[in-house]
């Protein structure tokens, strides 16, 4: 049977987020060079204010209510027209999107990227009562499975690790592998990481828990390190199974959820030894990730692509069927709105681009 191309803009989405300021931008006076019009961000040089930069990508999500104030009372740029996007308004746009793959059976794979404190996790878990996409599709699907008919069944597993220099660890795992678990391949399911645990899981209560003690198991591991967690990739899958029983047929799909590492480039003057190793190993994951998701843009937009560069780096050995064939990608680029951020805020932008 042939296979029907998907339209260009089901296969690779693009969102930008621009977060409040922080605490720390406000003391120190930071303005906002960050507007968004619609669908178009426009960021401007501080050091040369007249030089702006404008993007365009599929979802712009801004955060400020109404306008900022600089601090000599001054209104600073902030269109009255970009809507204030809380966590459900981001989850009622991309998350139901991976949950209607998901149904369909379409692997789908959601990154968000940016330089850390810019709002990554924020964003895919967040916090407290501001729940964010991860958990909000969890719950949302196991929602739908309990109003589905009874001649279907469904089988949803749940799995977190981490990439830390191109090793894998498992978050639900308290034994340590020394140099990491080991990616196989498979003639058939491609690559794997060998020993991952896979928890089934019946409902959200379940889910929330496994990512309670990832969470923990991360940070307490960065932390024995010496490390930080933000030079890490984490990645939760969730496998999805429906069993039509009246027809024998199965549809299966994977979620695969990344808050990438901190994209923040090491400055040569300060990191060291491992340390610059172990940074310039993350950015190389990165790029790589980056000309993986571009050439997927190009092939989907018809352009003839020879060649994906998918064995390049664990990362996207892993994502591979979930970012390639039928599979739908979206990418959250997470923004900082402070002059003090530009240089960072800019290449996020610009690498968003490329996905596009
Ligand atoms: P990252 O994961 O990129 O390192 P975080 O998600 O931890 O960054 O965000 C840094 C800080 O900014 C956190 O205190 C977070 O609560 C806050 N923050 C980020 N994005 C938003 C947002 N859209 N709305 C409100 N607060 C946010």
């Amino acid at each position: 049977m042939m296979k029907m191309p998907m339209p260009s803009i089901d296969r690779v989405k693009v969102a930008v987020r621009v977060r409040p300021f922080s605490q720390r931008e406000k003391n120190s006076g930071s303005k906002c060079v960050i507007s968004m019009h619609s669908r178009t961000t426009i960021i401007q040089d501080p050091k040369n204010p007249e030089h702006m930069k404008m993007f365009t990508f599929d979802l712009a999500y801004w955060s400020h209510n109404g306008f900022q104030k600089d601090k000599d009372g001054v209104f600073i740029s902030a269109d009255p027209s970009s809507k204030f996007a809380g966590q459900r308004d981001v989850f009622h746009d991309l998350g139901r999107g991976i949950l209607d793959s998901a149904w369909q059976g379409y692997n789908t794979t959601l990154l968000a990227y940016g330089q850390t404190g810019s709002g990554k996790s924020y964003s895919m878990i967040g916090f407290g009562a501001n729940k964010g996409i991860i958990p909000n599709v969890c719950e949302e699907l196991f929602k739908a499975i309990e109003n589905r008919e009874k001649n279907q069944e469904y089988q949803v597993t749940f799995s977190m690790l981490e990439i830390y220099n191109e090793q894998v660890r498992d978050l639900l795992s308290r034994t340590k592998k020394p140099g990491g678990l080991k990616v196989r391949e498979d003639q058939q399911l491609g690559f794997y990481v060998d020993g991952l645990k896979s928890v089934p899981c019946e409902n959200y209560a379940q889910i929330e828990r496994l990512m309670e003690q990832g969470t923990k198991i991360r940070t307490t591991a960065s932390t024995n390190m010496n490390a930080s967690s933000s030079r890490s990739h984490m990645v939760i899958t969730i496998q999805f199974k429906q069993v039509f029983l009246d027809r024998d047929l199965t549809k299966q799909s994977s979620i695969n959820l990344v808050d990438l590492a901190g994209s923040e480039r090491q400055k040569s003057s300060g990191s060291e030894g491992d340390r610059l190793r172990e940074g310039s190993r993350v950015n190389l994951s990165l790029t790589n990730l980056g000309n993986v998701i571009s050439a997927l843009a190009d092939e989907a937009m018809g352009k003839k692509v020879l060649h994906i560069p998918y064995r390049d780096s664990v990362l996207t050995k892993l994502l591979q069927s979930a970012l390639g064939g039928n599979s739908r990608t979206t990418l959250i680029a997470a923004i900082s709105p402070a002059d003090i951020c530009y240089e960072e805020t800019l290449s996020t932008l610009r690498y968003a681009e490329r996905a596009k």
